[in-house]
């Protein structure tokens, strides 16, 4: 039966699945929870956001998105503290990276309403789905497409945003080994790697692959000029331990502006340690490793939170980094970005929701 709630029209599903999921054995985005929201922009009109029972989506094969890649998404992450009580972390910075992509892209700019209005109905209504446990979360995943049947190369007058939730553990099991990636690019000035836009993840995909072949679970991108200076990783910023300090990327038009990254700086300078965002180059960082100035590096994101790496490849040689312990930087900050969390520690920086 259909009911309205906060201007949303809820369609509740006759029978739930979450007897048939495990929260002991997560497998990351397989499995996702009874319902969805869908949204349509119809010339320029938001219509009556719905929540309906996750399923298929039928479309046109004409689909503008389909063929010229008008797509974006966000990636967010929802706890449950020990009141059992459903929190979400810093949701507005998605909301606001959301539009920027959006802006980029030549779409439509999705209310407020609907997209932080939608993400706390949808989970009221699956909060039985947001997995207790340190590392358990539910994955919030926003995102929107150019929904005009045309052929033509212009931007959409239509977009359909849509709201899907899929529970996640551990991200990797083991710490990856990252090859220094010096011939493929995920973004240039002028580019579109500031947006989280579908193009850039397939873009990414035949780099990563000849990495794998290679041994590698993962790349650090690198400058699109020179190949000198570190950008990302795969899909996380990446930060690194050298003589005590957190040293990372300067945001700019090339690089994600990640909302863990963010949180993270700002934990560390509470926790007094210091952080530069600069340029960094890679043979600081390898001059740093071989001389032991370098600790530690690691990738930092929703999905993995905190990812220690295991080795740096870079011109056919392995540099490997010590293992992380309980007194390592990445595994303080990782600690402390939980337990905010998921509510174990007071939240003075308003950052949960
Ligand atoms: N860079 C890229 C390319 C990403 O896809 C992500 C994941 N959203 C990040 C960095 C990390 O961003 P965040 O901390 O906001 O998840």
């Amino acid at each position: 039966m259909a009911t309205e709630t906060l201007n949303i029209k809820v369609t509740k599903t006759k029978e739930s699945k979450i007897s048939q999921f495990d929260p002991n054995n997560i497998s990351f985005g397989t499995v996702f929870t009874d319902h969805m929201l869908v949204a349509d922009c119809i010339n320029g009109e938001w219509q009556t956001p719905e929540i309906v029972p996750y399923g298929e989506i039928a479309y046109n094969p004409a689909l503008a998105s389909l063929h010229y890649g008008q797509s974006i998404f966000e990636g967010m992450k929802a706890f449950k503290n020990e009141a059992d009580e459903v929190l979400m972390f810093r949701p507005l910075e998605n909301f606001k990276r959301f539009n920027i992509s959006a802006e980029r892209m030549c779409m439509a700019q999705v209310p407020e309403e609907i997209f932080i209005n939608g993400l706390e109905e949808l989970l009221k209504i699956d909060a039985a789905w947001v997995p207790k446990g340190e590392e358990n979360s539910l994955y919030l995943r926003p995102f929107m497409f150019a929904s005009d049947v045309y052929l033509g190369v212009r931007p959409s007058q239509n977009y359909r945003f849509m709201i899907i939730m899929s529970p996640a553990g551990q991200y990797y099991a083991t710490p990856p080994k990252v090859k220094v990636e010096t011939e493929f690019i995920r973004s240039a000035e002028g580019g579109v790697g500031y947006a989280k836009c579908a193009g850039n993840y397939a873009a990414s995909l035949y780099p990563a692959k000849l990495a794998a072949e290679q041994g590698y679970t993962q790349l650090l991108w690198t400058d699109a000029k020179e190949h000198k200076y570190f950008e990302e990783s795969g899909t996380m910023n990446v930060m690194f331990v050298k003589e005590g300090k957190i040293v990372t990327p300067k945001v700019s038009t090339t690089i994600l502006k990640g909302i863990t990254r963010d949180t993270l700086l700002q934990l560390a300078q509470s926790m007094g340690i210091e952080i530069e965002e600069r340029q960094v180059s890679v043979a600081e960082i390898i001059e740093g490793i071989t001389a032991g100035t370098v600790s530690e590096v690691f990738g930092v994101g929703t999905a993995v939170v905190v990812s220690p790496f295991a080795a740096i490849g870079f011109e056919g040689t392995d540099y490997k980094l010590a293992e992380i312990n309980e007194n390592s930087v990445s595994n303080k900050l990782k600690k402390a970005l939980n337990d905010i969390r998921t509510g174990k520690i007071a939240d003075t920086f308003g950052w949960v929701w």
